[in-house]
Order: structure tokens, then sequence, then C-alpha cells
């Protein structure tokens, strides 16, 4: 495709971008139980609003646009006061969770490179249930990530099974409040006083719960306690645009106080340009999404808040019930959010996501990782809540069916291939075919993905990662596509 020679009519323009959603998930059904966090009509509105008023500000530099730098601060100061944080806390608002843990990990490594300097090869004590982005953060930074096992039952975290894991090289220790994949919060307490006890920076995930888990709390939830109410806690991420329902690209870095922070600046004058003082990863910030969030989060209020966190904790509740009431299903461990992830000892789970996808629920599939079962979780957000029922009905239904399907053999093939291959020397036909296998052809995904999701969990990870690679490096392409 090249840009058209003349200028095109703009609403033709944005008619033809509407015809280009025709594919994507239906999120406003309330059956996408993933990706969007949907807070309704009223505060999307206000977000958008306020997003598109202040797209073209630039926060990269806050003395040419005191507005951002007063959004910013006043979107810390909300979130810091949400967390138990006095005045001291310091941080930025970021793109997403991602950033944020990042930028935490940054901040780590270089307060250890300069109070440190006898750590060489600095590392971060990591539970497995850790968020990915961790292992994003340690390959971009050179931190290596130390695993800790969680308990099997709970899928919880602890000191017990963190303490081996610290060394004279550890620079940040990690817990989650809650994990993405259980919804189970870490016993960060423990955590925290581990990591104290050895002079060591801890770093609360607390992207996804971090802004409703207190609301939960209020109306009497058993939240345990994870903020900068923890001695020891000495940084959190909470992101706005998962459970605060803002605009994509708001989440919030936040460090107990400025010495912490000072670790994450990158200040540069060795170029023949302008001096860069950047605090958080990029460079040019657009002021969209700090003013749709300031925005949403002000629009909604605690009084909103606490009654969506009323909504998610009755749906959660409901979720949770009818779920182990379904022959074949367990939810995993015990969810302190509303995220729920459910395992079966009877059926193949990845059937049940394609029979719900069939008929219009959107559920995720999670693979399998150290002996933790494969499962499908369920993110509930406001928008999903008024159709719980309806789901547990076609849950029901689809477990059923997907009891009554041929097993495919696919995983057991799989194994066999996998113990006679050197993984090291895979030639790239050979995932050509393991592709070919599971149904892809070039990048078509075929309708029903249970196939690809039981090849993927027999795989070793190395080899997951790989396939999905080179899979991501076809699918990410220039095609042939006509100009429209
Ligand atoms: C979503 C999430 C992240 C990553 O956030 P992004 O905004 O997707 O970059 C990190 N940790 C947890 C627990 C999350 O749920």
């Amino acid at each position: 495709m090249r840009i058209p020679e003349r200028g095109q009519d703009a609403e033709a323009l944005l008619a033809t971008l509407e015809t280009y959603r025709a594919k994507d998930i239906d999120w406003r059904s309330g059956r996408t139980f993933a990706y969007v966090y949907d807070a309704g009509r009223e505060a999307e509105a206000v977000g958008k609003r306020a997003y598109a008023a202040f797209l073209t500000e630039n926060a990269l530099d806050p003395t040419a646009f005191p507005s951002l730098l007063r959004l910013e601060n006043e979107l810390v100061s909300m979130g810091a006061t949400h967390l138990s944080g006095g005045p001291e806390v310091a941080g930025n608002l970021t793109t997403g969770g991602t950033e944020s843990i990042i930028l935490a990990v940054k901040a780590a490594r270089d307060r250890a490179r300069a109070l440190r300097p006898e750590v060489t090869r600095p590392n971060m004590v990591l539970p497995v249930t850790a968020h990915a982005a961790f292992h994003k953060a340690a390959w971009f930074l050179g931190v290596e990530p130390v695993p800790v096992e969680v308990d099997p039952g709970t899928f919880r975290a602890g000191p017990d099974q963190a303490k081996d894991a610290i060394g004279p090289d550890t620079v940040l220790v990690v817990g989650s409040a809650p994990s993405y994949a259980h919804g189970v919060c870490d016993d960060i307490p423990g955590l925290a006083a581990l990591a104290r006890d050895h002079g060591i920076p801890m770093h609360v995930d607390a992207c996804v719960g971090g802004w409703m888990l207190p609301f939960f709390r209020r109306l009497g939830a058993d939240v345990p306690a994870f903020d900068f109410s923890v001695p020891g806690v000495t940084s959190i991420s909470m992101d706005l645009h998962k459970y605060a329902f803002c605009p994509k690209g708001a989440s919030l870095i936040l460090h107990r106080d400025k010495s912490y922070r000072e670790h994450q600046i990158f200040s540069f004058s060795g170029w023949t340009g302008y001096t860069i003082v950047n605090p958080t990863v990029l460079s040019t910030r657009s002021g969209g999404p700090m003013a749709a969030a300031w925005a949403t989060l002000r629009f909604i209020g605690a009084d909103g808040y606490e009654s969506h966190a009323r909504a998610l904790l009755d749906a959660t509740r409901r979720i949770v019930d009818g779920v182990s009431a379904i022959p074949g299903l367990r939810v995993m461990g015990s969810p302190d959010f509303c995220l729920v992830a459910v395992a079966s000892d009877e059926v193949n789970v990845f059937h049940v996501v394609d029979e719900m996808n069939r008929r219009g629920w959107y559920i995720q599939a999670q693979l399998g990782f150290r002996g933790h079962a494969a499962n499908f979780h369920l993110s509930v957000h406001p928008g999903v809540v008024g159709r719980v029922d309806e789901m547990l009905g076609a849950l029901a239904e689809c477990v059923e069916i997907a009891r009554g399907l041929p097993p495919t053999g696919l995983s057991e093939m799989v194994k066999g291939a996998v113990e006679t291959l050197d993984l090291a020397s895979i030639p790239p036909e050979a995932f050509a075919q393991l592709l070919a296998v599971a149904g892809i052809q070039g990048t078509t995904l075929p309708e029903r993905t249970a196939g690809i999701n039981e090849i993927l969990d027999a795989l070793p990870t190395s080899v997951r990662e790989e396939l999905l690679r080179r899979f991501f490096n076809d699918l990410n392409h220039i095609g042939d596509e006509g100009a429209p």
C-alpha cells in the first residue's frame, strides 16, 4: 500500500476505518472476559473526550506544558493516597503495566549499581506466577530472574518459597497483588519483611488489582495487605487502564520516596540535540492518556468505583460457585480478585474455550506450566456482570460437548516427537510442519484453536516461544492487500 496521491475525504476515511473493525471481538456484547475493562458508555465517553482534548500536547518537556505536569502529579497523588502512601511517594504515569514494571526493575538495578557496586550480575527474585512483563524487563535490562515456586494449592508465593532464592546479587524481590493468571495475592507482608531483612527493595505488581482491591476491602472482602502500609514495600505498579476503567495507555509506577525513583530517571546531554531528561521509557508522550485517566477517575469517583466493586464481588462469587457446580470443572486456588482460572481433570479445556468462542463468549486459554495445569481464565468486569448466569449456562453446555469430542492425540504425538528432537537445532521446516499439524496455514488461524493450544501445551516453553515468534514474524508482515 502507498498513501493516496490526493488527500481523501475525512468522513469517507472514518467510515472505512469502521469497516476495519468487522472481525474484531464484539466486546460491547458483554461476553468478552478479557482485554477490555468496560465501565459503560458514560465513562467511556468522558475518557475519550478528555483524551482527544489533550492528545496533541507533549509531556516530553513538562516546563513547556505545565498542564501535563499538573495532571501527572495529581494522578500520582490520587494513586499514592489510594495505596496508603504519603506525600513522599514519587511516581509517574506510564503507558501500561509493562512500562511500569520495566521502570521498577530499572530503578532497582541502577540503585544497586549506585549503592552496591560489588553486584556485577544483578538478579531478581520472581514467583513463577509473576507477569511475563518482568521477564521482558529482565531481558531488556540484563537482570537475571530467579524463579520462586508458589504453593501448589493456593498459587501464593511467600517467604518460605523465596528465602533460598535471595543471594548476594539480588537487587529486587517481586510479589503480585494479585497475579493475573489466578487472581491470587502473594504474601506481600511476608515477602516484604524478607526483602527488608536483606536490605533489598520489594516491588508489588498491583497492575491489575491495585485500584479495585481497596474498594473490595471497603465492602468487607478479605483483602490481604499489599500496599505502602506494608513496611518494606518500596515500589508498586498499578494500571489505570484495567480496573480503574481509564482509556488505554495509563499505568502508574509509584516509589515509596524520591530516593528510589531517582534511579528510574534517564538524563542525557552527550549529543548535538536537546538535553533529555526522561523519567519514563518514552520521550515524546501524548497528554491524551493523562487527561483521560484524570477525567475518568474523577468522573467515576469513589462512590462509582464502590458500586462497580460490589457488582464485581457478587459476579465473581457467582462464577466461582457456578463453575464449581459444573461437573468436571474446578476453580484454581481461591481468587482474591475478580479473576478466575478454571482447570479440568476430565475434559480438554481448550475444547471448552473453542466451544464458548463459537457461541460468542470470549474466554482466555492459559497453558500448563511447571506442573500447574492448563486452564481457562475469566476477567470479570462491569461489562459482563449482567450476563454471568447466561455464561455459566453456556459453559456447562460446552463442557458436556467437550467431553464428547474424541481425543486428538496431538499432545501424545508432539510429546513423542519432542523426546527425539534436539531442541537447539530444530530446522525451520519442522516449525512449519508443527503449525500445519495445528491447522495453521500461512497466517490463517483455524476456527478451532484447541489443536494449536494442545500442541503448545505439550511443548517445552523454549519451543513454544520459538514457534510463536516465527508465527508472529509472518503475521506482522506487509502483504499484498490492495489499497482501499
Ligand atoms: C496486565 C498486567 C501486567 C502488564 O500490563 P500491560 O498494561 O498489559 O502492559 C502486569 N502485571 C499484571 C498482574 C497484569 O495483570
